[in-house]
């Protein structure tokens, strides 16, 4: 009979979504009897661990939720590879405050230079800070757009992407856009416009954005409203793929490994 109070303070627990309370309050009960810990502060810290965990939950939730194509972090990028990236602009971004202001951010270069990287390493500081974020390609965006609309759910969707408090858009630039296409992914920036920031990476120098949505016009609109709070992070440089290949082939032939 004596573990009547434990079964109902399991079941409160469970009621008021408390799961480290209940992970944790035995282990530590004891723990602080042996210290002599009074029980306020036996509640004040399972509470601080509640707490901890909850944000733990929260930032796992945000990653999964943004659907990176894979999780990146700024540590892992190499800033002396690119020296023409502003390493002070993207370590400033990473803190976020850009989002609380909802500026944008535009990652401009060529192929491999690392664009991708440093939007999910950003994505990811967004994440950890508990900020909704989502992740997608201008193509695929384009393509669920498309399809939402054939299905008539395309107001949903629209909802769906003004939420987040950061939409990165990656490889913009690398397949020209249908002229509906190119519309309602203009809607899109329309719709975020001092709502919520927005991040794109392009192969592309402003100038030739045109040749991705067709018409001057639209393409005019769009670049006046993502960079009337812009970020502008420029990645000219080698390709870090080819470098890292080259490397590569380097050490093995001076190992003797290559054929000449
Ligand atoms: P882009 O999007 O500009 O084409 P990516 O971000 O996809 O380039 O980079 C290509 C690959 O090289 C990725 O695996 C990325 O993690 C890596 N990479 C690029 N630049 C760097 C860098 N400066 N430091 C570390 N890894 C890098
Ligand atoms: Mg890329």
């Amino acid at each position: 009979m004596s573990d009547v109070p434990q079964v109902l303070l399991a079941h409160h627990l469970k009621a008021l979504k408390l799961p480290t309370f209940l992970r944790e309050y035995d282990k530590l009960s004891r723990q602080c009897a042996a210290e002599g810990v009074d029980h306020t502060r036996y509640l004040l810290r399972l509470s601080e661990l509640e707490l901890l965990d909850r944000e733990r939950r929260l930032i796992e939730r945000r990653i999964r939720a943004a659907r990176f194509p894979a999780v990146k972090s700024l540590d892992s990028f190499d800033f002396a590879a690119i020296p023409a990236l502003n390493k002070m602009l993207v370590l400033e971004l990473a803190r976020c405050e850009y989002i609380e202001r909802r500026e944008n951010v535009i990652a401009l270069g060529p192929s491999g230079t690392g664009k991708t990287h440093v939007a999910l390493g950003l994505g990811l500081s967004a994440c950890q800070r508990g900020l909704s974020v989502g992740f997608t390609t201008a193509a695929a965006l384009v393509h669920e757009l498309l399809e939402a609309r054939d299905e008539r759910r395309l107001l949903r969707l629209q909802k769906q992407l003004t939420a987040y408090r950061l939409l990165i858009i990656d490889e913009l630039g690398y397949v020209p856009l249908s002229p509906t296409g190119a519309e309602l992914l203009f809607e899109v920036m329309s719709q975020r416009y001092e709502r919520g920031s927005v991040l794109v990476t392009s192969n592309l120098p402003f100038d030739e954005w045109t040749s991705v949505f067709g018409s001057e016009r639209l393409t005019g609109a769009l670049l006046d409203r993502l960079t009337h709070h812009v970020h502008v992070l420029e990645m000219n440089g080698e390709s870090y793929r080819l470098k890292a290949s080259r490397r590569r082939r380097h050490s093995s032939s001076a190992d003797g490994l290559e054929p000449s």
